[in-house]
């Protein structure tokens, strides 16, 4: 017998009710009891919906009003001193957000998603106390629906591994005192019903990390298990394979093991170790992070092979991961190509495909409805290997043929004639590419969408912006200028928009942070870029300055990263089609007479996989697709790039050959402690470190600019070395903006007359 599970469900709403909701709570228009109503209906409906679907396993717990690593802090009552003057949701969201007294807690990036949860502080003098409210008000609030629940929690080894300390004290010499919390709670847990599944997220057991924390399981899961009998206990794992962390969970008296066979095909090497065991498996078998549809059939022979492996033992199927990490439904999806939309398999419609795997598993009947779901599968299948709007021989051939690779002449070479041509002195200055995201601005591109005002009145207005920050930029004495991005509305979705092979949804949204959803754009087939994408608007630009006008592009591996990718082609060759896009955007620039372009690779480390034993594959395929996008540069014209982030220590040479001339990055938080790395590899090219930090309204004075940037060249030598932000000026209004680069031109002038 197959059983189908859910490991957790999206909580944001399918049209961001509870975003929303929360927004409005947050700014006092509404009260808490209109946002405790619309959880408790968005918690209704999400059990309904996997109710209805036939799944044997829901969970409850798996709502949360902001994250869930973030309630785990609040149950285990590990509250840092700076709000523990607070209580209730008034707490639990000043730790979230911060407020006027204390700043927010951290916040990170949850494995290899784009999902963030707040990092958990801990010092020596931390205490825990077990406040298990909402965890039992959820189990009881679904049980009232009909629904009888597992109950999600997130591991204690998980929540500890991801901990930081603040004083330097070891996290895991806590653990005894918040397994007490735990065997507190699940005695609690265990007067609920005659029979409890609880799931213990673990998912650092996926990372290298966790591969050094084995040695804790047994120590954990014992006591964890031995609480009490009718609690069953699933030790679940997502994103990756936890090889090592089987070999010890299947020692202790854990009920059920999750693995991930999609993300984790490894797993399957623990097939025949979990047949011979007690332990029950529940197999994650539909992408959870990803929107195509799955092939029904091909799903079907996985979990025969699954079956087999484990000896024909029962087990239980669902998704790889949580179904947080994919857009809800495509329900509201209307204006999406009827054939790319028939492909797709959001959240919900994910749930039918599990259950109907389940059923034709178990060599049971289909419902009328689950019947006509599996044509559909079948038809989609067939639609896509086939498809004229996926398949494009044109650009696969021109892949297949491609000969060269990288730039001609080698950076030392290209340098010494960029200099010459570009003429810039010592500690040349420039921005990062866009200037403040007006109301206007914003105002002003809706409306184009939207059709309500026409192509002139929307140049002319783009232009208008264009020529401000021309002018502010010349008058102010910036060296490279940028045109400002004002036609933008985000980075991949502006190119995303031009490239054929992509898609946008209207609804597709997934959470992010606390109440803020992305909405990534769908690469579904061969993508080319049949017309220029950004040459009009930087050559206005560079018309109307003496100046050198930078052009701004984003780079082939943070359009991938930050888009739902097709399932059908390896990586690597989707990857090369999207650098032949930047490739030919590069060419027509330089055409065009643009002398300087930025590509900029936000997203280049976040797809860093989670296993070292991956990581030389990815960053051998992330150089290669950068270094193929910028290869039709001539040598004269300098590209930079950029990079949100500061630390570089492990990647350094990595980085080194992207081989970009120049690259701008964000150490203004960290002063020149993180550049000392630039140079203790001897790093060639040049770099801009960001001299003041822009997620900050504060203007700098001229003073700390030039002490920053003197502290800059203790490390480096002025002849490598840009100044700038450390990051794009959007989020900052121009009342900001203006003195600060004031501040940084001028300090500039002092520094280079000293
Ligand atoms: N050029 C982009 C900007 O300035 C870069 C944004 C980013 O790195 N996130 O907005
Ligand atoms: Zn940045």
């Amino acid at each position: 017998m197959i059983k189908s599970y859910i490991t957790g469900f999206a909580r944001i709403g399918e049209q961001r009710e509870l975003k929303k909701v929360l927004e409005n709570y947050w700014s006092g228009k509404v009260e808490k009891s209109e946002l405790l109503a619309v959880a408790t209906e968005l918690k209704a409906r999400h059990w309904a919906y996997q109710k209805d679907a036939g799944i044997d396993i829901i969970s409850s717990n798996d709502f949360s009003f902001y994250d869930l690593i973030l309630d785990t802090i609040f149950a285990l009552g590990v509250i840092p001193f700076r709000f523990k003057n607070l209580n209730g949701l008034e707490q639990y969201f000043a730790m979230a957000r911060g407020n006027k007294s204390a700043v927010a807690m951290e916040m990170t990036k949850w494995f290899n998603t784009n999902y963030h949860y707040i990092v958990p502080e801990i010092n020596k003098t931390s205490t825990f106390k077990l406040n298990a409210e909402k965890i039992i008000a959820e189990y009881n609030e679904a049980k009232s629906q009909g629904v009888k629940t597992k109950i999600n929690l997130i591991g204690p080894i998980t929540f500890l591994a991801l901990s930081k300390t603040t004083d330097g004290s070891c996290a895991f010499c806590h653990l005894d005192e918040i397994l007490a919390s735990y065997e507190e709670l699940l005695k609690e847990i265990s007067k609920l019903d005659d029979e409890i599944l609880v799931q213990f997220d673990e998912p650092i057991f996926v990372t290298d990390k966790g591969d050094k924390l084995t040695s804790e399981i047994s120590k954990v899961y014992d006591r964890l298990t031995s609480v009490a009998s009718n609690v069953k206990i699933i030790f679940m794992t997502y994103f990756e394979h936890a090889l090592k962390a089987v070999d010890e969970v299947l020692k202790t008296k854990i009920y059920g093991l999750g693995l991930d066979f999609i993300h984790g095909e490894k797993n399957k090497e623990a097939l025949a170790k979990i047949a011979a065991s007690n332990v029950v498996l529940l197999a994650g078998i539909i992408d959870g992070r990803n929107v195509w549809k799955s092939d029904i059939d091909k799903k079907l022979a996985l979990v025969k092979e699954i079956s087999s492996a484990l000896g024909g033992k029962d087990f239980a199927i669902g998704p790889s991961c949580s179904l947080l990490h994919v857009p809800y439904t495509l329900k509201y999806e209307e204006k999406l190509n009827p054939e790319i939309k028939s492909w797709l398999s959001f959240g919900v419609e994910k749930l039918d495909e599990i259950a109907i795997i389940a059923t034709l598993a178990n060599n049971k009947e289909l419902s009328a409805k689950q019947a006509e779901i599996y044509a559909a599968n079948k038809a989609s299948a067939n639609s896509r290997a086939t498809s004229k709007l996926i398949h494009d021989e044109a650009v696969a051939n021109r892949v297949k043929n491609l000969s060269k690779f990288e730039r001609d002449t080698v950076y030392e070479k290209r340098i010494k004639i960029q200099k010459e041509a570009l003429n810039y002195g010592i500690l040349p200055t420039t921005t990062i590419g866009s200037f403040p995201q007006t109301p206007e601005l914003r105002q002003v591109r809706n409306a184009f969408k939207k059709g309500l005002i026409s192509k002139e009145a929307y140049e002319a207005d783009i232009k208008a912006y264009i020529d401000d920050c021309v002018k502010f930029q010349e008058d102010v004495g910036l060296d490279v200028l940028v045109h400002g991005e004002p036609e933008r509305n985000d980075m991949v979705e502006y190119f995303g928009e031009q490239i054929k092979g992509y898609a946008f949804s209207q609804n597709g949204w997934v959470q992010s942070y606390g109440s803020r959803c992305v909405k990534p754009p769908l690469l579904f087939g061969d993508v080319s870029r049949p017309k220029p994408m950004t040459v009009d608007w930087i050559s206005y630009a560079q018309s109307k300055t003496k100046k050198i006008m930078k052009g701004m592009l984003t780079g082939p591996v943070t359009i991938l990263n930050w888009s739902f990718v097709r399932d059908d082609k390896p990586r690597s060759e989707i990857a090369k089609q999207l650098a032949l896009c930047i490739y030919d955007e590069i060419a027509d620039l330089e055409n065009a007479g643009i002398k300087i372009i930025q590509v900029d690779e936000a997203a280049f480390k976040e797809g860093y996989p989670l296993r070292a034993e991956n990581i030389p594959a990815y960053e051998k395929f992330a150089v290669d697709c950068f270094k193929l996008s910028v290869s039709s540069a001539s040598a004269k014209t300098q590209i930079h790039t950029h990079m949100c982030y500061s630390e570089f220590n492990d990647i350094i040479k990595t980085i080194e050959a992207m081989d970009a001339d120049v690259i701008s990055i964000e150490t203004a938080r960290s002063g020149n402690e993180l550049l000392k790395i630039f140079k203790s590899v001897g790093y060639k090219q040049e770099v801009g470190p960001g001299v003041y930090d822009i997620h900050s309204p504060r203007v700098p004075e001229v003073d700390e600019i030039v002490g920053q940037i003197r502290a800059l060249l203790e490390v480096l030598p002025k002849e490598q070395l840009w100044i700038n932000p450390d990051c794009g000026l959007k989020t900052r209004k121009w009342d900001e903006v203006r003195p600060s680069l004031k501040n940084m031109v001028e300090a500039v002038k002092i520094v280079r007359n000293s």
